[in-house]
């Protein structure tokens, strides 16, 4: 992994389940109630400095595609690490997990990649179809990272798993174990200020 190199991060998963909006608060902008549904694909940009290097990275929103399962291939395979989110009041977005996944493996090369599953919504646990033990079931039959978090009151836990998962990117790209100690102190994101929306770029 180079420094200056842009990482590609892509969201995926079914309509609703709130994609926009935890890639709207990794960015230090609100949570909103609505979000217009766009089309194409939404891309913002971010700076992390691990271990004195600093690495670009964008996360992809699917942006509307997601309702015809048409996101478009060259995102996937582009991707280093693809983040599959259900939403815990919705057990539908949970039964689709699988399908996401394999399309994901479906479409990648033989390039390094990490796919990590989120349950968000947790602040809906009232309404809670899915329960975390199931999302944490599926995580280990497929072998990949999981959180449980909320766009809506918890966007520091989803800001830190997305750091990780770089981390453990680049980490696997050099080679190298993960190291917890490291992380902690050179972890260091590069947010838009609040409501600004500055770092949202059309294209990257
Ligand atoms: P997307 O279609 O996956 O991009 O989902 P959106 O981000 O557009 O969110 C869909 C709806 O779910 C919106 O009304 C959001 O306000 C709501 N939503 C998203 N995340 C959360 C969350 O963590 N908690 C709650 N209560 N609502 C959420
Ligand atoms: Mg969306």
């Amino acid at each position: 992994m180079e420094e200056g190199e842009g990482i590609k991060v892509i969201l995926l998963g079914e309509v609703g389940v709130g994609k926009t909006n935890l890639i709207n608060v990794l960015f230090g902008m609100d949570f909103k109630e609505n979000v217009a549904s766009t089309s194409g694909a939404d891309c913002f940009e971010g700076e992390l400095k691990y271990q004195e290097k600093s690495y670009k990275y964008f996360l992809w929103d699917t942006a509307g595609q997601e309702i015809y399962r048409a996101i478009n291939k060259i995102f996937i395979r582009d991707a280093k690490i693809a983040i599959i989110v259900y939403a815990i009041d919705n057990q539908h977005s949970f039964e689709e997990v699988d399908f996401w996944i394999n399309y994901v493996k479906e479409n990648k090369g033989e390039d390094k990649y990490l796919i990590a599953l989120v349950a968000n919504k947790s602040d809906l646990y009232e309404k809670q179809m899915v329960m975390d033990e199931e999302g944490q079931e599926s995580a280990k039959k497929h072998g990949i990272d999981f959180l449980t978090t909320s766009a809506k009151t918890d966007a520091e836990s989803f800001r830190e798993f997305v750091n990780n998962l770089i981390i453990k990117y680049i980490n696997l790209t050099e080679g190298k174990e993960t190291n917890n100690d490291a992380k902690k102190d050179s972890i260091k994101i590069n947010k838009g200020d609040k409501n600004d929306g500055q770092n949202k770029k059309k294209c990257c």
